[in-house]
């Protein structure tokens, strides 16, 4: 049986973005053949974003689950609510605000599909403010000090986890979480493909440099 893939995005304020995201996401998992899920999470939205995600469930029902998370927990708590609610032998996650396109979640799940059970990403040329990739630089390089996690884009949430991998973040109580830096932990065969960037198309980060180093 061919495995199935969740889809797994977390969202906080992103109303402008959720429509387009939605239906680039349909249509990419519609193309997989292969059982498909998105799971979006709305991380204690305030700008109507968890109304659309409750209507986009509805309209798409067996293919999208919405979670509404009654407070912002932050990005890496809401993707693990997702992962904990995902039925996928696969998981992918990816950012709502169109930076990863959705269109290369197929090269993740091809790439799973030659045995590994981790598959990151690097971007072919990032799309972030000067500041943001100078702050991302800073933070690999003092994780890669104090770690001995090996990855080389870390910003970047494109990425694909097996079920093994999942179950062990599921069972893991661990509290301040970086989703990559644990799959990473716990994943047996690790690897990592070149995908494309695009500028965030609307609203902006919400890292703050502060925030970058608490993640970290
Ligand atoms: N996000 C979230 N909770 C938060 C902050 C962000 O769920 O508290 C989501 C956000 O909607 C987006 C992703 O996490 O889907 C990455 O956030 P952002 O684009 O602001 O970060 P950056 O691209 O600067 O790393
Ligand atoms: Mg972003």
């Amino acid at each position: 049986m061919k495995s199935s893939v969740s889809i797994v995005i977390p969202v906080h304020n992103e109303r402008l973005n959720l429509p387009q995201l939605i239906e680039r996401c349909v249509k990419v998992g519609r193309t997989l053949d292969r059982p498909w899920e998105l799971i979006l999470i709305d991380d204690g939205s305030r700008d109507g974003s968890s109304e659309m995600l409750v209507e986009a469930a509805k309209t798409y029902p067996g293919e999208i689950k919405s979670l509404i998370l009654n407070r912002n927990y932050g990005q890496h708590n809401a993707i693990l609510c997702g992962f904990a609610n995902a039925q996928g032998d696969v998981m992918v996650t990816l950012d709502a605000d169109l930076q990863n396109p959705p269109e290369e979640i197929g090269a993740l799940v091809d790439k799973m599909r030659e045995g590994y059970d981790y598959v990151g990403s690097i971007r072919r040329k990032r799309q972030d403010s000067a500041w943001r990739t100078y702050a991302s630089k800073m933070m690999n390089r003092i994780r890669e000090k104090i770690t001995s996690i090996k990855i080389t884009d870390q910003g970047n949430m494109l990425r694909a986890y097996g079920r093994n991998v999942i179950n062990l973040i599921n069972q893991c109580q661990e509290v301040s979480t970086y989703v990559p830096a644990l799959a990473y932990t716990f994943a047996r065969k690790p690897t990592e493909i070149m995908v494309e960037h695009e500028e965030r198309a609307a609203g902006e980060s919400k890292y703050s440099f502060y925030s970058l180093i608490r993640l970290n």
